[in-house]
């Protein structure tokens, strides 16, 4: 599948052979990372990193407490400036659900959480090589050989493609391209009226005839308490970027708010595909290189978790000499990670399909099911009551829906 290593200059000869290198040092690489070393501390990693940290990333920063308590389980915690989440909104088919979860995430600045995320790992040890950009990959029957941008040439047993929605490992190991796309833009600006409590992050779904929604999301930009806001839509259109920030624009104009006066952020994201390739041998792709929650865009946090997931797999596999890779999907699917970016899936076909106005209709009175995403995003336990009352109230709003 990856370009034989012949094709490679290999500039000069490689002395050591690293067990794994791990390309791009976002949240999944360096999730992976720390998760690899934790269950194999003997193991021989380095994460390449394109850019120099503090580096930003294109993002609203809004993080799930399940992501915190999965690094919990690791020892590791990452102290950044943050601002607390304790309510989930969702303003749908004329109504706003509010659903109350103290503690269930929080919102972070990429340039500042990215940073300190890697700065944990290095503390642990692990070796982050900043400024290094990966040029090229290819792959043989005894391992890896990595071309950096300046020519220099690694090798390792195995590589893992953490490089984000545009990263060089899809690409030069010949997976496709994929089909699921959103486009996301974004701003920072003052509060507003409408503007909820600062400890709520709001989904607004009020735009029927485009599929996304517009988010605000409390922020602290070096230290002032501002807001970021944004439209997430799905790329079904090469007008998307235009329609998003048309959007944008008509969203802030309801809150008083003038486009003009802010400096807009563009950016893709990748969705995760049931059943697509997201490994070949020597090879795992993890975070947004193989696919992240297309229903709303929300990354980071799976992100956390794919390293979770990667690091005890990555870890047995070295151990063994195993690198085929061929099972990394199955894993995926078995795993929370997988089912969760399979529902949202299902969630992302079923809401822009045919049948969006009527479940438009029904959402607001599915406030249990809402409440159990929340806890789900929270990382707490799932509260099998509310599951049972939320199945009861699809049944009952579905059978009213039928009648009516
Ligand atoms: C506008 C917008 C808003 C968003 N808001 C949210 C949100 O509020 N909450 C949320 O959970 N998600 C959000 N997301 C999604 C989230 O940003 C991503 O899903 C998340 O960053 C994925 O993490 P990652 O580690 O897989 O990839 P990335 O964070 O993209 O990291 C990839 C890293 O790889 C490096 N890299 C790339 N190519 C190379 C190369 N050739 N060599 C070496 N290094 C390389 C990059 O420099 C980067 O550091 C948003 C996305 C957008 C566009």
């Amino acid at each position: 599948m990856c370009k034989p290593a012949r094709e490679l200059r290999i500039s000069w000869y490689v002395a050591s052979v690293l067990d794994l290198l791990i390309v791009g040092g976002g949240p999944s690489g360096i999730s992976t990372a720390l998760h690899v070393q934790a269950a194999a501390p003997g193991a021989r990693i380095a994460v390449l990193e394109k850019a120099t940290y503090p580096r930003d990333k294109i993002c609203a920063g809004g993080i799930g407490a399940r992501a915190f308590r999965i690094l919990e389980r690791i020892g590791v915690e990452v102290a950044c400036p943050h601002v607390p989440l304790d309510a989930v909104a969702m303003r749908i088919g004329g109504e706003t659900v509010v659903v109350r979860e103290p503690g269930c995430g929080a919102v972070v600045r990429r340039i500042q959480f990215d940073h300190a995320f890697a700065e944990v790992a290095r503390g642990r040890g692990i070796a982050i090589r900043e400024g290094c950009e990966v040029a090229g990959i290819a792959v043989d029957e005894r391992g890896v050989t990595v071309e950096l941008a300046g020519g220099e040439v690694l090798r390792a047993r195995a590589i893992v493609g953490a490089d984000g929605v545009a990263g060089v490992t899809r690409r030069a190991c010949g997976f496709p391209r994929g089909e699921l796309r959103a486009q996301a833009v974004e701003l920072d600006t003052e509060g507003a009226a409408a503007d909820l409590p600062r400890d709520t992050v709001v989904f607004d779904f009020a735009t029927t005839e485009l599929r996304g929604y517009a988010w605000d999301f409390p922020t602290l930009v070096d230290g002032a308490p501002l807001m970021c806001r944004g439209v997430y839509l799905l790329h079904d259109t090469a007008r998307v970027p235009d329609q998003a920030r048309a959007r944008l624009a008509a969203y802030l104009a309801e809150r008083g708010l003038d486009i003009a006066r802010y400096k807009a952020k563009q950016f893709a994201e990748r969705g995760f595909e049931p059943g697509a390739a997201i490994s070949a041998p020597r090879v795992l792709l993890v975070g947004e290189a193989a696919g992240i929650d297309i229903a709303t865009g929300e990354g980071i946090g799976q992100a956390i978790e794919y390293g979770a997931v990667a690091g005890p797999y990555l870890a047995a596999a070295l151990a063994e000499g195993a690198l085929g890779f061929d099972d990394w999907a199955r894993v995926v699917t078995r795993h929370h990670l997988g089912w969760q970016l399979a529902i949202r899936h299902g969630c992302y076909r079923a809401f822009y399909g045919r049948r969006r106005a009527k479940i438009e209709r029904l959402m607001p009175r599915l406030t249990e099911l809402f409440k159990v995403g929340v806890q789900d995003f929270a990382g707490v336990p799932l509260s099998k009551l509310a599951l049972l009352r939320g199945a009861g109230q699809f049944l009952a709003a579905f059978t009213r829906a039928k009648l009516a």
